[in-house]
């Protein structure tokens, strides 16, 4: 029980004591006092204001009116006590009450307060912890731009790129589906993104328009499509699905842009490279190994072979009467039948074998791993194919020959330079024996 309870309680009993005492003693008349201050506590319980206010003016009236009845003095004096004690009794009762509000008001504005100061710090809480994840999510960005930069930045190959930009967007984006893919797009989405260059959001398939018709029933509903540039043309795509829709953000797509941009650039450097590279190892005219790239694979090929006790073949070879050549059909048929000769090694010889131009119109072949009579027999069917071989030049058809010299490493040889000048002296010795012939 609350001690607001307890004394309301105790104040009921001592006025239902004093109510019976004088009613014993008294008669029923000086009783109706503290049986209205009775009512009157029980009212101030409920809290009702007009209720108080009318019993205390029926009180005073009650009073007034036994006070005219009563004709003895002291009766008179006792029942103007009475009617005072209830109006003490009031405002004893008013004041309390008074004091009671107003602690609670106070009490009210403290709440008040202190729900506008706990408010504010949740709004900076909120405003932190907003803040704090786009810090972590900054923070998660650069360190996987760096891994990212590292990880394209270090491969050569072309295949290794896309494999490693497919592990670098699966990490990121776990739960999607990602592809990485060279070559012609298949779908509209990717198809868009190639052709316009720019990296495509979709944020719901069933309500984007961009792309023709939409579906009944997608396969996803989400998708992020960036194309891969090399050399300013389309090398392939780097595509993310997802079955829900909105899956991705704007961040999102600037992100996996980003991962795409430095695929690309490591792509650009790799076929810059090979360009390069092919450029500083490759004849411009033939497209066939040059003579400084002939002597470092011949030199590479003659340490394996002599670690494994393998055969190496070197054949020379030299155009007969190109001079003349040259000279009936002018220098572009020359440079014509040049790279039509260098057709004809290439596709007798295995993808192994090395073939370079030596000089002006000699050839020179390395056949790793090969024995004289499997040497000869290339350079005979090389010498065969291009005696057979009717070249054509504006019409006019014309015969060409060849002559081979081989020799074979161990056997006719034990350096690079004495293996060369064997295989050239024994295509001297074809010349000299009438040209269009393998000496070996
Ligand atoms: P042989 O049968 O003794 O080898 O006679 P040949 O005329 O082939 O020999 P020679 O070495 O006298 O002639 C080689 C000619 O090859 C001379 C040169 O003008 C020509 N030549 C060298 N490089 C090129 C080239 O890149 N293009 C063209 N069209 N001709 C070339
Ligand atoms: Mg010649
Ligand atoms: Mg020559």
């Amino acid at each position: 029980m609350s001690d607001r309870a307890l004394t309301l309680l105790g104040a009921n009993a001592l006025f239902a004591a004093v109510s019976a005492a004088l009613f014993l003693t008294q008669g029923w008349e000086p009783v109706i006092f503290p049986l209205y201050g009775l009512i009157f506590l029980w009212n101030d319980h409920r809290h009702d204001d007009e209720m108080h206010i009318i019993f205390v003016f029926l009180a005073t009236a009650a009073a007034f009116l036994l006070m005219a009845r009563e004709s003895a003095a002291p009766a008179r004096v006792g029942l103007a006590v009475e009617a005072l004690g209830i109006w003490i009794l009031s405002f004893g009762i008013g004041y309390h009450r008074g004091r009671l509000a107003a602690v609670r008001t106070a009490a009210l504005a403290e709440t008040d307060k202190l729900e506008a100061v706990s408010k504010d710090a949740e709004r900076e809480l909120k405003f932190y912890s907003t803040y704090e994840a786009s810090a972590v999510a900054q923070i998660r960005l650069r360190r996987d731009m760096t891994q990212a930069a590292k990880s394209l930045g270090t491969t050569m190959d072309g295949d290794e790129v896309q494999r490693r930009l497919l592990r670098i967007v699966e990490t990121r984006y776990k739960g999607t589906k990602v592809q990485v893919l060279a070559g012609t797009p298949k779908d509209p989405q990717v198809d868009w993104a190639v052709k316009t260059k720019t990296a495509v959001l979709v944020r719901d398939m069933k309500t984007e328009d961009r792309f023709g018709p939409r579906p009944a029933a997608p396969p996803f509903r989400s998708a992020l499509v960036v194309p891969l540039t090399v050399a300013q043309k389309p090398y392939g795509f780097l595509r993310l699905d997802a079955a829900a829709p909105d899956a991705y953000s704007n961040d999102d797509l600037r992100t996996v842009d980003l991962f795409a941009t430095l695929a690309s650039m490591t792509l650009e450097n790799i076929r810059l490279y090979e360009e390069a590279h092919q450029l500083a190892t490759h004849d411009g005219l033939t497209q066939l190994a040059t003579q400084r790239t002939f002597h470092q694979k011949l030199k590479d090929e003659l340490l394996r072979a002599g670690r494994g006790q393998m055969p190496t073949a070197v054949v020379m070879s030299d155009i007969d009467h190109f001079k003349s050549y040259n000279d009936t059909y002018g220098h572009q048929a020359g440079d014509e039948l040049l790279r039509t000769v260098a057709r004809l090694l290439t596709a007798h010889t295995r993808p192994v074998d090395v073939v370079a131009r030596y000089g002006g119109e000699e050839f020179s072949l390395i056949l790793p791993n090969t024995l004289r009579d499997q040497a000869l027999q290339t350079a005979e069917r090389i010498r065969a194919a291009v005696a057979a071989e009717p070249f054509v030049f504006q019409g006019r058809r014309t015969k060409v020959t060849m002559s081979f010299g081989v020799a074979v490493f161990p056997t006719d040889a034990a350096t690079q330079t004495q293996l060369v000048r064997v295989a050239d002296e024994r295509l001297y010795k074809s010349k000299e024996s009438g040209r269009n012939q393998v000496t070996g």
